[in-house]
C-alpha cells in the first residue's frame, strides 16, 4: 500500500479541480457520507459528491486504485482506505473509532452508489446504532441509468440485483420471480450473460427484456427484444465483454392470482416477519394487513424465524 493510502489526520490542502479550474469546498462536518460515483463516465459526479471527497477526513473504497483514478482525475489528495466484503469486520470498528473522534469519512465503492450489490450496508447500520450522521449524496446507479432508457415500464420494479451464479439456484430464483407484476432488474456481468440469458428464457418464456452493456462507456448498448431472440443472440458470437443491467418486462397478463404464500415463503426465509410483509406488500401491491394475516400463518405452520 502506498503511503498515501494510510489514514492520516495531517492537515492538507482540500482544492480540487474541475476543467483546470480549482475548488475549495466548504468544511465538512464529522460523519459517514455515503458518496454515489460515477459508473463509467467521470464527468458523472455531482459537486456535492466532489466537495465531499476533496474535504473528507478519509476515503473508505472498495479497491484503492479504482477510486484514486477517479479522485487523481479531480485533483484531490484524500487519503484512502480500503473497505470491501474481505477486510470489511476487520476494518469497520476502525473506521467507527475515526467517526467516534469527530473525524469525516466518506463511502464509496467501485462505481455508482454504495450499498446497492455493494458493501456499505453494516457500516451505515452500526454508524447510525452509535449515533453518527449518515449522509446520502446521490447520484449514478446502473440500474436506475438501464430503467430510465431501456424504454421498458417504470411504474413498478423490482430489484433483485446479481442472481445466483450458479444454474440451478439460478434457475430456482428466477421461477419465484416468475409472476411479480413488476419490472425486473437484474445485475450481471459479460461471463455469465448469455446463461444467464438462456435460464431467464427457459423460465419466463419470449418476454420483453433490454440488455444495458457499459452505460455512460464509449460502447455503451441498449439491446431490445424478447427474451427468446435476446438469448439466442447472446448464445452466438455477440460481444460480452463488459457490464450488464438486464431488464426484464412484467408478465403481460396473471392467468391465476398470485401466490403471496410462495413470495412469502421465499421472503420469510431471509427477512423478518415485518420486513417480508413489507417487501412482499410492496412488490404485489396487496394490502399490508392482508400480508400480515397470510405471515403470521406461515410463520406458525411452518416455523419461520422470529415468528
Ligand atoms: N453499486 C453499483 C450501482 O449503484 O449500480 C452496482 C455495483 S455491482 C457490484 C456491479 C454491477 O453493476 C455490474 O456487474 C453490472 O451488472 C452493473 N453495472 C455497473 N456499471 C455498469 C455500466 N456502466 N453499465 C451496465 N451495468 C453496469
Amino acid at each position: 500500500m502506498r503511503a498515501r493510502d494510510q489514514a492520516t489526520t495531517s492537515p492538507r490542502t482540500a482544492r480540487y479541480v474541475i476543467d483546470g479550474r480549482p475548488v475549495d469546498p466548504p468544511a465538512l462536518a464529522g460523519g459517514l457520507y455515503i458518496v454515489a460515483t460515477p459508473i463509467g463516465n467521470l464527468r458523472d459526479i455531482t459537486l456535492r459528491a466532489l466537495d465531499v471527497l476533496a474535504a473528507t477526513d478519509l476515503i473508505a473504497c472498495e479497491d484503492t486504485r479504482i477510486t484514486r483514478r477517479l479522485i487523481d482525475h479531480y485533483g484531490i489528495t484524500t487519503p484512502l482506505t480500503p473497505y470491501h466484503e474481505h477486510n470489511a469486520a476487520a476494518a469497520r470498528p476502525k473506521l467507527l473509532t475515526r467517526l467516534a473522534a469527530g473525524a469525516s469519512l466518506a463511502l464509496v465503492s467501485d462505481a455508482g452508489t454504495p450499498l446497492i450489490s455493494d458493501p456499505g450496508f453494516k457500516l451505515v447500520r452500526a454508524a447510525r446504532d452509535a449515533g453518527h450522521t449518515v449522509t446520502a449524496l446521490p447520484g449514478p446507479s446502473a440500474a436506475l441509468a438501464a430503467l430510465s432508457t431501456c424504454g421498458l415500464p417504470t411504474d413498478r420494479f423490482f430489484f433483485e440485483g446479481f442472481l445466483p451464479s450458479k444454474p440451478l439456484q439460478r434457475r430456482a430464483r428466477i421461477a419465484e420471480l416468475k409472476r411479480l407484476p413488476a419490472t425486473l432488474v437484474l445485475y450481471e456481468g459479460g461471463s455469465r450473460v448469455a446463461a444467464c440469458l438462456a435460464d431467464l428464457a427457459a423460465e419466463l418464456g419470449p418476454r420483453a427484456a433490454a440488455l444495458c452493456r457499459e452505460l455512460t462507456k464509449l460502447h455503451e448498448e441498449v439491446r431490445r427484444g424478447d427474451l427468446n431472440a435476446l438469448a439466442a443472440h447472446y448464445a452466438g458470437d455477440a460481444e460480452t465483454r463488459g457490464e450488464f443491467v438486464i431488464v426484464v418486462a412484467p408478465p403481460e397478463q396473471l392467468a391465476e392470482p398470485i401466490d403471496i404464500d410462495m413470495l412469502l415463503r421465499d421472503a420469510l426465509g431471509r427477512l423478518s416477519v415485518k420486513e417480508a410483509v413489507a417487501e412482499i406488500a410492496a412488490v404485489t401491491g396487496q394490502p399490508r394487513r392482508e400480508v400480515y394475516q397470510r405471515a403470521l400463518a406461515l410463520s406458525k405452520d411452518e416455523g419461520f424465524r422470529d415468528a
